[in-house]
């Protein structure tokens, strides 16, 4: 069975107050419009027909869209601009999206799919997880929630069927929906299948950012240093009591050292060998406390923050156990984040390798950055 898709994107998106199309904010690299046109690669879907609006054909022109993608423009309301994208419908079925739900989860697509072809129509819905209340004569009462269910999209018709609703519809008609004009005209029941809290329309500047919160980017970085006499042994910008410290240009803070590099991996730079040379006076004997607020800068300055920090210590001396609580409420104090965001933990190697012998201590860490600006 073949599906087209209409992808409605006729809305200018102002209720976000971007300053441009909520459909060209970026979520993970790509805009809403085209993670939304990734949902519908699917073997039985044909076309996919994008409802535009006039303002943004530039920048739609400017996307690599998909080779099935057609462009129709919209019209002066919901209605109109369904209608006319209906009108490039070929297949039996047709699937109907908004253009700003861009996180459909591919198995409420495929259940919807499979609905409308036994039952003749597919809606998603999802139950009401809030109380619920009706306004009236001045106040409010309380309903049964389990009454009420939210409808999302996609919604799926038999093209002759939605086309015979649109082409009884008087123009100006006003539906938030497709589902509420076919049983206007068609006088069938929807049917309903299961959709997803993950399926949100993206409506305003709350909703970009709740967007963004699932955009994260991923670090992973190692650090070594020897260990000598007569130095100090500074962790995570913590001093520890011990005979020994780590040798380095910098204060030899190596578990900083692994830090910084998993936030600069996260964010696609290169290490701090490349960042703070070891050839640079400027560094000698630099608290790397210091160098890790550099980066931190940069990170800022990328539109990015950090979301999280993990890392291993691996020693076989000092004992690092008691020192944890401290340094771990030291790092969250430098990058301004939660203590329970920073998670230091330490190992032996029981006396195995090079920090089995006590010649040095080395770190691993990941480093979680999310999107933070609004761009
Ligand atoms: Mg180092």
């Amino acid at each position: 069975m073949k599906f087209d898709v209409i992808l409605a994107c006729g809305g200018s998106g102002s209720r976000c107050d971007l300053g441009y199309n909520k459909l060209a904010f970026d979520v993970g690299g790509i805009s809403v419009l085209e993670k939304a046109l990734s949902c519908f690669y699917h073997e039985d879907i044909d076309k996919i027909i994008i409802s535009y609006n006039q303002n943004d054909l530039d920048w739609l022109k400017s996307l690599p869209l998909p080779d099935n993608s057609i462009l129709c423009q919209g019209g002066q309301t919901r209605t109109q601009s369904i209608s006319n994208a209906l009108k490039l419908v070929e297949n039996e079925y047709v699937i109907i999206h908004d253009g700003a739900r861009p996180f459909l989860p591919r198995q409420c697509l495929l259940d919807g799919m499979r609905d409308a072809v036994e039952y003749g129509n597919s809606l998603l819905f999802t139950p009401s997880v809030d109380s619920l209340r009706i306004l009236s004569d001045g106040g409010s009462r309380a309903i049964d929630r389990s009454a009420i269910i939210k409808i999302q999209t996609p919604q799926i018709f038999k093209t002759e069927e939605i086309k015979r609703a649109y082409s009884l519809a008087p123009e100006n008609a006003l539906f938030t929906d497709d589902a509420t004009l076919y049983e206007e005209y068609i006088k069938k029941p929807a049917h309903l299948t299961k959709g997803s809290e993950s399926n949100i329309k993206i409506t305003t500047k709350e909703d970009c950012m709740r967007a963004i919160g699932a955009d994260l980017y991923i670090g992973n970085g190692w650090d070594t240093h020897r260990l000598d006499f007569d130095r100090d042994l500074i962790l995570g910008g913590v001093k520890i009591p011990h005979d020994k410290g780590l040798v380095a240009h910098s204060d030899g803070d190596v578990l900083i050292h692994a830090i910084m590099d998993a936030i600069l991996s996260a964010m696609h730079e290169r290490d701090i060998g490349v960042l703070f040379p070891d050839t640079d006076d400027k560094y000698k004997n630099i608290s790397s406390v210091k160098l890790l607020k550099e980066v931190l800068q940069l990170v800022k300055a990328k539109g990015l923050a950090v979301k999280s920090v993990s890392a291993v210590i691996m020693a076989q001396k000092p004992k690092l156990s008691p020192h944890i609580p401290t340094i771990q409420q030291n790092l969250a104090n430098i990058m301004q984040i939660d203590e329970e965001r920073v998670s230091v933990s330490a190992t032996t190697t029981e006396k195995l390798g090079m920090a089995g012998r006590e010649e040095g201590i080395s770190v691993s860490s990941v480093a979680v950055l999310f999107r933070k600006a609004v761009k």
